[in-house]
């Protein structure tokens, strides 16, 4: 008789409902599936492991004399680069999904979990796992809410598939590396995005119901680095609203708790990471963090158009004076936010002092809301690195 792997006997214990994380859980879709067994040593909110995962992952973890180390993670090389043919519809220009389409193409790998949409929602996730380009394609475009990618990994095992791409945020990546050795895969690619902010379904509509002149109409949206939100709508037109105009005094309550107390922002444990924060506007922010990174971005290189990163601005000044103004729910008259915006747009961070901007931003927040709301959590849950990005700053009580 076969032995059964130490996660099969697991499966008792398996009702969907059940969320060790409590309130702090990302949904992120390991509880349900029987890998649950291993949810206290993987979940990112129980168990923070991002040095001894990035050093099984990468083969160090941070170096924390190095400023881009402390903020962007472990990295070979960063670049901005935009596609030369956008995929329509795709979030950006579509750097993920062709990733992800030329892997397929090439055979390095047999499927791709990514996330689709259900049919009568476009911002209700749906995790799959993609065979064909077609369904890469479909699963193109953020959906801007808690989504349980890893639900699907029972369906991996029992498939036979021994090559996968996984795309996901960083708490979801976590919780992959920390059972990858138990999936049986003989190879496992893992395509990241930044991820910040993220909220559950009914978080989003308060979020779009507030913040949009027309919430039903809106296909996709994105924090972008000219300091505003800007909205897609359904007939092409585009919205956009200063952050500094954002309700935040209704508005801080809607993210999740997981996401108010993450601190992988950058998500650490991909191979390869696709953002927009560290590149000028316009243009996709790319860190490869080890040859598996390397080797995915190689095969789409004569896809893209690329150019170095660069940096200017100094944040510092204007992450502080935001701190009071969030924790005291400030929101300005919408023309004041305006001309704030035009200002800090022309005066303010650029290209990868505006990713430390954000970071610096979210990680200020994120560290107040662990420490009133979790303090017994607070040593081991916030990592080293963003310790040393929260000290540059006065944070009240
Ligand atoms: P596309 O080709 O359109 O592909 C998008 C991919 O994202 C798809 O493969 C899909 O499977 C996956 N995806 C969609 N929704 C989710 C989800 N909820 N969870 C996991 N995977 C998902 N970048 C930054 O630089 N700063 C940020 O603050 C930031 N916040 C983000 C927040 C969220 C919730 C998400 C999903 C992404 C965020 N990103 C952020 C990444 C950025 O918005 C783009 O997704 C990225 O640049 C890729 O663009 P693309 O056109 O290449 O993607
Ligand atoms: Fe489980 Fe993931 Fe929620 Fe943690 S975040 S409790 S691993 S579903």
């Amino acid at each position: 008789m076969t032995a059964l792997r130490p996660h099969q006997k697991s499966k008792a214990l398996k009702p969907s409902s059940r969320r060790p994380a409590k309130e702090l859980c990302s949904e992120c879709g390991l509880c349900d599936t029987y890998y649950i067994h291993y949810v206290k040593e993987a979940c990112a909110f129980i168990n923070q492991q991002i040095p001894q995962l990035e050093a099984q992952s990468h083969g160090r973890s941070r170096d924390l004399d190095q400023p881009d180390d402390v903020y962007f993670g472990v990295h070979q090389e960063m670049m901005a680069a935009q596609k030369l043919e956008p995929i329509p519809g795709a979030q950006w220009t579509g750097i993920v999904s062709s990733i992800a389409i030329e892997m397929l193409h090439q055979g390095l790998v047999e499927g791709v979990v990514c996330v689709q949409n259900t049919e009568s929602d476009r911002f209700q996730p749906m995790p799959v796992i993609a065979r064909t380009a077609e369904e890469i394609l479909a699963a193109r475009v953020n959906k801007p809410t808690l989504s349980p990618n890893l639900s699907i990994l029972e369906q991996v095992e029992k498939s036979g598939m021994k090559r996968l791409l996984v795309i996901g945020v960083g708490c979801q990546i976590q919780a992959l590396r920390a059972v990858e050795k138990q999936l049986g895969l003989e190879k496992l690619y893992v395509l990241g995005t930044p991820c910040v902010d993220n909220v559950t379904r009914a978080g989003l509509q308060k979020f779009l119901d507030t913040t949009s002149r027309s919430p039903a109409t809106v296909v996709s949206y994105e924090f972008m680095q000219d300091f505003q939100v800007h909205f897609k709508h359904e007939d092409g037109s585009e919205e956009k609203v200063p952050f500094f105009g954002l309700k935040t005094n209704q508005l801080k309550d809607v993210f999740a708790p997981s996401c108010m107390s993450c601190f992988d922002y950058v998500n650490s444990l991909a191979d390869l990471v696709v953002g927009y924060m560290g590149a000028p506007f316009g243009w996709q922010w790319i860190v490869v963090r080890n040859d598996t990174g390397k080797e995915m971005l190689d095969l789409v290189q004569y896809q893209l158009r690329t150019q170095p990163v660069m940096s200017r601005g100094d944040r510092h000044q204007a992450v502080q004076q935001s701190i009071p103004a969030y924790d005291q729910g400030v929101t300005l008259p919408m023309w004041a936010a305006k001309l704030m915006g035009v200002v800090i747009e022309k005066i303010g961070p650029k290209g990868l002092e505006y990713a430390r901007f954000s970071i610096d931003s979210h990680f200020t927040r994120n560290y107040l809301y662990t420490k009133r709301n979790y303090p017994e959590k607070l040593e081991t849950h916030v990592p080293d690195f963003a310790k040393k990005i929260v000290s540059q700053y006065k944070l009240p009580e």
